[in-house]
């Protein structure tokens, strides 16, 4: 029998992420996730995980902090060859994020710095410290989001994140073809989560109006975009390369 591959998934601990890895290990991935601060959540996963049958592993990591990078990965080494036996990660999910909702003209300098620094340059720069312990053939999933493409006031500056991470996915795909490793980006529409303060899942207003602008009438739930990463880590999608795919129910089609 082949080794499992093994999925990295920042923010695994909760929401979208926590489903993700659920969703890999049900294509019999082992589970490397990272939390910022809830490590009862991050190890509730990580049980979730087990009974599956995969192996799972909860580390810590503020994704805005790109100073302790190295000693992450240095972690990161150490628990693949612990917990894993095995030296290297097949694929890379960049999740972990929060949402300010804030108007052009209110965006403090630090709201702002938070968000570049959480949605794009971690994004950027874990990545780059991970490649190489990236095994060749394997893949990098970004997560943007509907805002990337769709103007909805208060989220400029994570509108603008997401879209310059898509941006950075084609460049990953092209930069790292020769070692085969594929890079695409998943676009969710408005999710249940705790997200931006759990508006998605305790406003009704805010409900009502976002299922409104989906083509199916609702609001998205985790699962439905858990599946998706999940099949772009496997060999299903070994064509598939620098693309984005939008998960949103038909959002302002
Ligand atoms: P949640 O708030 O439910 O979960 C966020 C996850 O990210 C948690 O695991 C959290 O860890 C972790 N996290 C937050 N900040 C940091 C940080 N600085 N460093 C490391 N980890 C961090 O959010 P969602 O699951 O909804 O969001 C996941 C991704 O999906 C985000 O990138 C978001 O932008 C994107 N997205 C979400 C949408 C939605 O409507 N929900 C729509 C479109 C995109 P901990 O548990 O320790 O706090």
């Amino acid at each position: 029998m082949s080794k499992a591959k093994i999925a990295l998934v920042t923010g695994g601990s909760r929401g979208l992420g926590e489903n993700m890895a659920i969703n890999l290990a049900q294509k019999g991935l082992n589970i490397l996730l990272t939390y910022r601060s809830n490590k009862e959540e991050a190890d509730k996963t990580v049980r979730e995980v087990e009974k599956l049958g995969q192996k799972a592993y909860a580390l810590q990591l503020d994704v805005a902090e790109n100073k302790t990078f190295n000693a992450f990965v240095d972690e990161v080494k150490n628990v693949l060859e612990s917990h894993f036996d095995a030296t290297t990660l097949d694929y890379l999910v960049n999740n972990a994020g929060i949402g300010i909702n804030s108007p052009i003209t209110e965006t403090t300098e630090q709201d702002f710095d938070t968000l570049v620094n959480i949605h794009f340059k971690g994004a950027f720069f874990l990545t780059q410290k991970l490649l190489p312990i990236m095994a060749d053939g394997g893949g990098i999933v970004n997560i943007s989001s509907g805002l990337a493409r769709f103007s909805f006031p208060g989220y400029s500056v994570y509108g603008s994140m997401k879209a310059a991470i898509e941006t950075l996915t084609r460049y990953q795909a092209k930069e790292l073809g020769s070692r085969q490793i594929r890079s695409n980006v998943v676009a969710p529409g408005a999710i249940e989560t705790d997200f931006g303060g759990g508006t998605n899942k305790n406003d009704e207003d805010k409900r009502t109006a976002i299922a409104n602008f989906t083509a199916l009438g609702r609001v998205g739930i985790p699962s439905d975009i858990g599946g998706v990463v999940a099949f772009l880590c496997t060999d299903d999608a070994k064509w598939v390369n620098a693309q984005r795919i939008e998960v949103s129910g038909g959002m302002m089609v």
